[in-house]
C-alpha cells in the first residue's frame, strides 16, 4: 500500500514548510513539495492545518511496569499499547526499575515483543538499577551481543537511597562492558543512568571519565530535571560533552518538592545556550513515583504516563521554544544518542513512523508507525479502515 500525504507542514524534526510525503511499505519513499504517481492505487490523505512530525521516541519507559516501594500492593501495571499509540510513540525502551526481583529480564522481552508484534518499535535495557547488573546470558557485553533487543544497560541509580551505592569502578567496569558489547554488536552500548535527588547528581559520571578512558557519551543520565540543582549540574554536564534527559512524568507531589517540569527546563535550556542536541525527554512511564518524607519514609505514590512525553514537548512550544527545538528532543536526539540511524527523522528511507498533530491545538490526531496506521481521533477521514495495513 502506497499513501500520499498532502498539505501538511512537514518537521524534519527542521521545518521542511509544505511537502508532499510518499509512504511505501514501511519506508518514508518520498518527500518532495510535489510528487507524481502513477499506476498504483494511492490512499490519499488531504492533512491541511496538520504538522507531520516524526513518531516520538521514548528512551525509558517501564512497560512491564515498576516499583512498588511502598510493598506488593503498590506495584504498578504494565504499559498498554494503546497508550503508546495514542500518545505518538512509535519507538521505546523498556526497562526493569527499583524492582529486578519480581521483574525480569524475560519478562521484559516478551512484552517488547508484544509491542514489536501490534505495529511500533521495541527495545530493552538489559541490568539492573542495582549493580551487580542483572542479566540472561553471562554478563552485559552476552546480552548485548546475543540478544538483538538489548541496546543498552540500565537504568543504574546513582544519587539514590534506593542505589546500590555503586563506586567509581563498579561503573566504568559495568560501562566498558556495555561499550565493547555494543561495539561487536553495532549498537549504542549506552549506559542508562537513573540520578537520584542526593547532592552528589552527576559527579560519579565526571569521575569516571576523568579516571578512565570511558567518555562521558557513553552514560545516558536521566531524571536531570529533579530540581534546580541537579538541572544545573545537567547543563554543566552537558558543556563536557555529555547527554542528559529529562523525565515527562511529573506529579504535583515532585512540582511541590522542587522538580521542574520538563518544558519549563527546556525552555531554561535553550534560554541559556546550551546545547539541545545533547538534551532528551522520556516519560519513565508506568514507573511507580515514590513520595518520601525528608527523612526517606515513603508517603505516597504516583504512576508515570506515557503521554506526558508529547504533552510536554506541546507545552515547550506554547511556552515559546521553536517548534523544531522542541521536536528534537523527542524525535532525533534520542535517536541519535540510541544509534537508531531510521527512527526520529522524516527523511527518504527512513521508517515511516509519523504523527500528525493539530497545527493550532498542537493535538495528535493521527499516529502511523512502520508504515501501519495506529490511532486517529477520527478527523482525518480514512484512516481508520486502514489501520494495521502496511
Ligand atoms: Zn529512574
Amino acid at each position: 500500500m502506497i499513501t500520499r500525504i498532502s498539505q501538511a507542514e512537514v518537521y524534519s524534526p527542521a521545518a521542511l514548510g509544505v511537502q508532499q510525503l510518499l509512504v511505501a511499505g514501511n519506508r518514508i519513499a518520498g518527500l518532495a513539495q510535489q510528487l507524481d504517481i502513477q499506476g498504483a492505487e494511492v490512499f490519499e490523505l488531504e492533512a491541511s492545518g496538520c504538522l507531520l512530525v516524526p513518531g516520538f521516541v521514548d528512551s525509558l519507559a517501564h512497560i512491564i511496569g515498576g516499583g512498588g516501594e511502598g510493598g506488593f500492593t503498590t506495584r504498578t501495571s504494565e504499559m498498554q499499547f494503546a497508550d503508546a499509540a495514542r500518545a505518538g510513540v512509535t519507538t521505546l525502551v523498556g526497562v526493569l526499575g527499583t524492582d529486578a526481583v519480581t521483574r525480569t529480564l524475560t519478562n521484559l522481552l516478551a512484552k517488547a515483543s508484544a509491542f514489536n508484534e501490534l505495529g511500533v518499535t521495541c527495545y530493552c535495557y538489559t541490568g539492573s538499577y542495582q549493580i551487580p547488573a542483572r542479566t540472561l546470558m553471562a554478563d552485559v557485553m552476552e546480552d548485548l551481543v546475543l540478544i538483538d533487543k538489548f541496546i543498552g544497560v540500565g537504568e543504574v541509580a546513582i544519587a539514590d537511597h534506593r542505589s546500590s551505592q555503586p563506586t567509581a569502578d563498579e561503573l566504568k567496569k559495568l560501562a566498558s562492558q556495555a561499550r565493547v558489547g555494543g561495539m561487536l554488536a553495532g549498537k549504542a552500548g549506552i549506559v542508562s543512568v537513573h540520578v537520584g535527588s542526593a547532592a552528589a547528581g552527576l559527579s560519579l559520571l565526571h569521575e569516571v571519565a576523568q579516571s578512565s578512558d570511558i567518555p562521558l557519551t557513553q552514560f545516558y543520565p536521566t531524571h536531570i530535571n529533579r530540581n534546580q540543582h541537579l538541572l544545573q549540574m545537567g547543563f554543566t554536564y552537558v558543556a563536557a560533552g555529555g547527554y542528559i534527559d529529562f523525565t515527562t512524568s511529573t506529579t504535583a507531589q515532585d512540582l511541590a518538592q522542587g522538580e521542574i517540569k520538563c518544558a519549563d527546563a527546556l525552555l531554561q535550556a535553550w534560554q541559556q545556550g546550551v546545547n539541545i542536541n545533547n538534551i532528551s525527554f522520556s516519560s519513565d512511564a508506568n514507573a511507580s513515583l515514590p513520595e518520601f518524607d525528608s527523612n526517606n519514609n515513603f508517603i505516597g505514590l504516583g504512576e508515570g504516563r506515557i503521554a506526558s512525553l508529547y504533552e510536554e514537548v506541546a507545552d515547550a512550544i506554547r511556552l515559546g521554544v521553536p517548534t523544531e527545538i522542541a521536536l528534537q528532543v523527542v524525535t532525533q536526539n534520542p535517536a541519535r544518542i540510541l544509534k537508531l540511524p531510521k527512527k526520529g527523522k522524516i527523511a527518504v528511507g527512513a521508517d515511516a513512523d509519523l504523527v500528525l498533530l493539530d497545527k493550532t491545538t498542537l493535538t495528535i490526531k493521527a499516529v502511523m508507525a512502520q508504515g501501519r496506521w495506529l490511532y486517529s481521533d477520527g478527523s482525518l477521514p480514512g484512516i481508520q479502515a486502514r489501520f494495521g495495513a502496511v
